[in-house]
């Protein structure tokens, strides 16, 4: 079956054709190490996980490459404020970053390579755009590429021509579509960068944030490679500009497919940290929400629509998944029932494993994939009632919901998430032992207990079940 994407690059879906047969290598801007990543930030990293987890699932030996970009404008300024050394202040946020990301359950990368740990490679590339003409040392001794001697600028975004101001120059590394102009490659010392420099044949200074990830790609993936990924702020200046000097400077095509996710908005605005409405992920967590049920919001809508997050959407995933965690439990004890013929489970599992692959590979289409789940739940669940599954059966569907889940990552509670309190489940042993004694009244009582603590009984043919409510 053939992986489909939207190209950004072509402006449609394509088949995914890689340079190597069975291969794909995958390059994500990583994060920018100056502060906690918010759930804005967690939202791209999010669909690149479904992306990957897709490619896996489809067979492809995927090498994945996410940077960490440890200096630039926003981590020098942030060390200074901080009063701490660049690798310092970085240290902190890398190590939150690390530990935000395994709750969230996305796959690690085959390598975090930081910028500040290929100022060689970066330089090698402007010393190459120096000798083909095409940078220039500015009178600041800053070198800027010349936007005038690369006419292909402007693959990602449309760019009118009228406002390209080649001779003029922008240092800073975020610049408006309004401004395009000659860009920093290197960036000469000044006094804000304070300790922070590197020497270079053009003297004391620093990589622009575009330079870092074209160098660190190409270093680890090939000066061609299939897949490039970020959020859709990142295609101007940041992607458009790594594609002009990576390609002035090794000749050839830098990435095949470019892939970008809308973002996450709260009241219709991009969350971000300039405008100081964001939550970052221990901020949820605090507030008792786990890292899985986060992680459903996440990857629950399709990464080209906006996601509007909302403490609603969290509290929904909650009562999604614990149907999800009832349905498994009630598979678990019906595991080891007498084995039977698999008549009429196997369809059903059939069906939702082509629905669901099929969906993945129409541009990570998650909703159908969902779809796909919520049906093999449903019609699981109807066979379950007429009790006509034999422990052979239970067993394949559980196979079916791992593989799954090989790229949704949300079957397995988290540690803790699904533990019921010993006194919960004391209080249900007594309410079981007094039905049993035929104490009805009791029972009640002990079911009302329960449910103003927040819990619920189901009394299964295999005995009761707790469950939050
Ligand atoms: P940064 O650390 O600012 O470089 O951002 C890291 C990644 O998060 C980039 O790929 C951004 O495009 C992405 N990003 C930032 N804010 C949002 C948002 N609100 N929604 C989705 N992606 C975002
Ligand atoms: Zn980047």
């Amino acid at each position: 079956m053939s992986v489909n994407f939207y190209n950004t690059l072509n402006h449609r879906q394509e088949e995914f054709i890689p340079l190597k047969p069975g291969k794909a290598g995958l390059y994500t801007c990583g994060p920018t190490v100056y502060n906690y990543a918010h759930i804005g930030n967690f939202r791209c990293y999010a669909f690149e996980d479904i992306l990957k987890r897709t490619l896996l699932f489809h067979g492809y030996a995927v090498r994945h490459v996410m940077n960490l970009t440890d200096v630039d404008d926003k981590t020098i300024k942030g060390s200074q404020a901080a009063g701490k050394s660049l690798e310092a202040f970085t240290r902190l946020y890398k190590d939150a970053f690390f530990a935000d990301i395994a709750r969230l359950r996305f796959l690690p990368a085959d390598v975090y390579p930081a910028a500040t740990e290929h100022i060689d490679d970066m330089i090698a590339i402007v010393r190459i755009l120096m000798d083909k003409g095409i940078a220039y040392q500015a009178e600041d001794g800053s070198v800027y590429f010349s936007i005038a001697k690369w006419p292909q600028y402007g693959q990602l975004v449309n760019i009118d021509p009228e406002q390209m101001r080649s001779g003029t120059r922008v240092k800073l590394d975020e610049y408006a579509k309004e401004s395009v102009a000659d860009f920093a490659l290197w960036k000469a010392w000044d006094e804000a960068d304070g300790e922070v420099f590197w020497e270079s044949p053009w003297g004391r200074g620093r990589p622009g944030w575009h330079l870092e990830c074209s160098a660190m790609s190409s270093r680890y993936l090939g000066a061609t490679f299939d897949i490039h990924c970020g959020g859709i702020d990142n295609m101007f200046p940041h992607h458009e500009d790594e594609i002009a000097q990576s390609e002035a400077a090794n000749g050839c095509r830098f990435v095949n497919y470019w892939l970008h996710c809308a973002h996450l908005v709260v009241d219709g605005q991009k969350m971000s940290k300039s405008l100081g409405n964001f939550y970052t992920l221990k901020d949820l967590l605090d507030k008792g929400y786990s890292g899985r049920e986060v992680r459903w919001v996440l990857i629950g809508t399709h990464y080209r629509q906006s996601l509007n997050f909302s403490f609603k959407a969290l509290d929904d995933a909650r009562a999604a998944l614990q149907r999800l965690d009832t349905f498994q439990a009630r598979l678990q004890e019906n595991a080891g029932n007498p084995d039977g013929v698999l008549t009429s489970v196997q369809p059903v599992l059939d069906k939702a494993i082509v629905e669901f692959s099929a969906a993945l590979t129409d541009d990570l289409n998650v909703s159908a994939a969902f779809a796909a789940l919520f049906d093999l739940v449903r019609e699981v669940n109807r066979l379950l009632d007429i009790d006509i599954l034999g422990g052979n059966a239970v067993r394949a569907v559980q196979d079916c919901l791992r593989r799954m889940d090989l790229v949704l990552a949300v079957c397995q509670p988290e540690a803790g998430e699904d533990q019921v309190p010993a006194e919960i489940q004391a209080l249900a042993e007594e309410r079981q032992a007094a039905r049993k004694a035929k104490d009805f009244a009791r029972a009640d009582a002990l079911r009302k207990t329960l449910e103003d603590q927040g819990w619920l009984v189901e009394d299964t043919p295999k005995g009761p079940r707790v469950l939050k409510k």
